[in-house]
């Protein structure tokens, strides 16, 4: 087993980062690889401003409309953690402040803002310690499984699966793979959980691990955690949990509790940072106590005399996965987040994401086809097959959604429903919010039975229609004349 970055203690500027000598431009195609310099334009520093404020108009946000993206969390995020973000003393703040690798003066903030969201998601995870390093979910899985690969070598066990179930994200095996682990897919029952008798049938020795997501990408709770977890640990497997979903059960269920070993969260979901487009974001990983030792580089550590540090010295670790802490922002609103809503609040998050989850659900399962028909937790997954007699998709839906003011659901996800409409509209919603999508839901499916061409043939208000998105994104020539 290789693992990503070598390890060791960095130089002033960072982490061993591997060097590639090929020059970046020798990988672009020749013809497209500019010859003379750019055609910059001169403009004054009004058309400059008329040009982004136009641009920033043209943006889609939650803070301008309702964007019920399934699995992503799009929730409102509160100002006063923009506004925190933006303090001065953070933002100022260089990565290559001496200060920060010995506890000085300038980063002490910084420092004790990283040590404590620590604390604060070790104690609603129910795990023993945090890495808040990882720089986005994925990363954060990738991160787990290189900790689950040296906790096996350390045991000498020869361990070369990861199980999935088939329900999962696509980078939960894409995590395990790139560590080199062999991915084995157990499907999901007939209640959309995982086939207990089938996961049974794939646990050998030779399982490193299991990853679940808790609750599910079909929104719904595993009810046999505990079983899976008992049964895997009796090999030595480790219960990874991709806790993307933690929006449902903040204060009601820690994953540590019911078996978990280690477990990623993102905090650019579940705590309130904006994002979508890739980033920013942070993925941080909790670990059980026997884990601890494996967590990479830098941690930060409270010293007897109460000043904070970043620690290197950590033989066990993984090493580097990140150089610095370049998501401080993203850790920084989490922190503020947290602390505003406090205990009490977390719980109210949750009750009211699965509340309005639910609400969807039933007003809309008349209409739409509902995957599994049972309670939800923050999220309900319909299917658009009704539709498809009339010739309209899943797609179609989603962007006649747009016509109507809103962003479409998460669509073709999980791979497991047919036609999937994924809708996860957070606890940031109101009543009226979520009645007004409802029923353009509700419209479009009738449009669906009357008039399927305008459905088709939709959006219609917007300057283009529809993109070829294939090609947009594979076709070189025609992004270049994009
Ligand atoms: C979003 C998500 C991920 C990946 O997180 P990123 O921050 O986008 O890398 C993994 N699993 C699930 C279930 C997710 O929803």
């Amino acid at each position: 087993m290789k693992l990503i970055f070598e390890k060791g203690v960095p130089d002033r500027v960072g982490a061993k980062l591997p060097k590639s000598d090929v020059p970046v431009s020798s990988k672009i195609p020749e013809k497209y690889v500019r010859k003379e310099d750019a055609q910059l334009p001169e403009v004054s520093e009004l058309e400059a401003m008329r040009h982004y404020t136009e641009l920033s108009r043209r943006n889609f946000g939650v803070d301008t409309n309702f964007y019920p993206l399934g699995s992503c969390t799009m929730k409102y995020n509160p100002k006063i953690d923009e506004e925190v973000s933006r303090y001065q003393g953070f933002v100022e703040l260089h990565p290559l402040l001496p200060q920060l690798r010995h506890g000085g003066m300038l980063t002490q903030g910084a420092l004790q803002v990283i040590y404590n969201t620590e604390r604060l998601l070790s104690e609603i995870a129910g795990m023993a310690e945090f890495t808040m390093q990882p720089l986005a979910g994925a990363h954060g899985e990738l991160t787990g499984t290189m900790i689950i690969a040296a906790y096996h070598k350390d045991k000498g066990n020869k361990k070369t699966k990861i199980i999935v179930p088939d329900s999962s994200h696509g980078t939960n095996p894409a995590s395990a793979a790139i560590c080199g682990y062999s991915i084995v897919s157990v499907p999901s029952n007939s209640d959309g959980v995982i086939d207990y008798d089938e996961f049974l049938k794939v646990l050998d020795n030779e399982v490193a691990a299991v990853m679940l997501t808790c609750p599910n990408t079909l929104g719904l709770f595993e009810p046999q955690i505990k079983k899976i977890a008992q049964k895997l640990h009796e090999v030595d497997g480790l219960m990874y949990c991709d806790g993307a979903n933690m929006n449902a059960i903040l204060g009601k269920v820690r994953p540590g509790d019911i078996g978990f070993d280690l477990m990623h969260i993102n905090l650019h979901k579940t705590f309130a940072t904006p994002h979508g487009g890739g980033g920013p974001g942070a993925g941080p990983v909790g670990v059980v106590e026997k884990l601890k030792k494996y967590l990479p580089i830098s941690l930060v550590v409270k010293r007897n005399d109460g000043t904070y540090a970043l620690e290197y010295d950590r033989p066990s670790s993984i090493g580097f996965i990140a150089p610095f802490y370049g998501n401080f922002g993203v850790i920084l609103k989490a922190y503020c987040y947290i602390l505003m809503l406090g205990k009490e609040g977390l719980i109210r998050v949750s009750e009211n994401a699965v509340l309005n989850a639910n609400y969807i659900k039933e007003k809309l399962k008349n209409y739409y086809q509902i995957a599994y028909d049972k309670t939800c937790m923050h999220e309900c997954v319909f299917s658009g097959s009704r539709q498809i007699k009339n010739g309209v998709h899943t797609v179609d839906i989603a962007k006649r959604l747009i016509d109507y003011g809103f962003h479409p659901p998460t669509i073709y996800f999980p791979l497991i429903v047919k036609e999937a409409i994924m809708i996860e509209p957070t606890e940031t919603e109101t009543k009226e919010a979520l009645d007004e999508f409802i029923s353009a839901m509700i419209k479009i499916s009738e449009e669906a039975q009357t008039q399927p061409e305008l459905v088709k043939n939709s959006p219609t208000t917007t300057p283009v229609s529809r993109l070829d998105e294939v090609s947009a994104a594979k076709d070189m020539d025609l992004c270049y004349k994009l």
